[in-house]
């Protein structure tokens, strides 16, 4: 696939690419969820894709309840942006899809905000597991200092200088999940290392206290001591997450230039979801869009919670 296919130059193309990716067993009501019961609306007095449910009687198209409902961008184009944002490695600004695309900046910014909901893990399962190992790690984005890492009093001065904590887990060979946190406290990092981390996983971590007593409720818990040059002891070391990191903070600073705080965790969603289908699991530029295009259902009210309207 590349920026020529007829999917992202052809608004029917583009749909029947997505009518082929998101209803593999024929069309699915959005209103009552019935599988491969409706009929195809054809003619002149209907628009095309529009189907009508055999269950429900509701009409539908295939962006019903999707982050691309009630968009007058056609389908193509949302294509095109969903294939740029799911293939640049560090991101891509609204600036370069707006060109690409030859719509406006401010529709450029809906959409990739949009297209990072549809980024977002819908119910994450726990990582890691038995065997298998799970990387936690803390970071700052944002602000003028780079790459320094995080002491305990630095962390402090962090909401009076711009920057942001992001704390980070990555199972060894699978996916990354990242948070905005507050402070990276045990009292803030605890709930978020038990939710998200199955515990009969191998926790590693770099030696700061917070980790300690959470670490005990892990099949194992090792830990690398950042402070004296230790990166690498054997199997104990953070270099999985540590590589996330440089990817996410090459985004915010080279791609981004500025992330507001605001919508930090929608940033956090595309470069996890990235991460999580990288090539080196086998996942190519292609097959990352069309697991992209599976995610753009269901997300809609979470939209509209966060009180934007529906401007692209
Ligand atoms: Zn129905």
């Amino acid at each position: 696939m590349n920026l020529t296919a007829p999917i992202f130059t052809d608004a029917d193309k583009a749909r029947e690419h997505l009518e082929a990716t998101r209803w593999p067993h024929g069309p699915i009501c959005p209103h009552c969820g019935v599988i491969d019961e409706a009929t195809a609306l054809k003619g002149s007095a209907h628009r095309a894709g529009l189907y009508q449910c055999n269950a429900c009687r509701e009409q539908f198209t295939i962006t019903v309840g999707t982050v691309f409902e009630r968009s007058k961008v056609p389908l193509n184009k949302w294509l095109l942006a969903t294939y740029l944002m799911s293939s640049s490695k560090k991101g891509i600004s609204a600036h370069q899809v707006g060109r690409t695309l030859g719509v406006t900046y401010k529709t450029a910014w809906f959409m990739c905000h949009r297209i990072r909901e549809a980024m977002a893990e819908a119910n994450p399962a726990p990582m890691g597991g038995e065997g298998k190992t799970v990387e936690a790690d803390e970071s700052v984005v944002g602000g003028k200092e780079k790459n320094k890492r995080l002491s305990k009093r630095n962390a402090k001065n962090i909401g009076a200088v711009g920057k942001q904590v992001v704390f980070t887990l990555v199972e060894r060979s699978g996916r990354a999940r990242s948070f905005h946190v507050a402070n990276v406290s045990g009292k803030t990092l605890r709930p978020l290392l038990v939710k998200h981390v199955d515990r009969k996983s191998a926790l590693m971590t770099d030696d700061a206290g917070q980790y300690r007593p959470v670490g005990k409720e892990f099949a194992s818990h090792e830990t690398v001591n950042h402070g004296i040059e230790e990166y690498v002891r054997g199997n104990a070391h953070s270099n999985t997450v540590e590589g996330f990191f440089s990817l996410l903070k090459r985004g915010v600073v080279g791609t981004f230039h500025h992330v507001s705080e605001a919508h930090l965790a929608r940033y956090l969603a595309e470069f996890d979801f990235r991460y999580s289908n990288r090539i080196a699991l086998g996942i190519n530029d292609t097959m990352r869009t069309d697991e992209l295009l599976r995610g753009i259902g269901g997300k809609r009210l979470t939209y509209r919670r966060t009180g934007e309207a529906a401007h692209a």
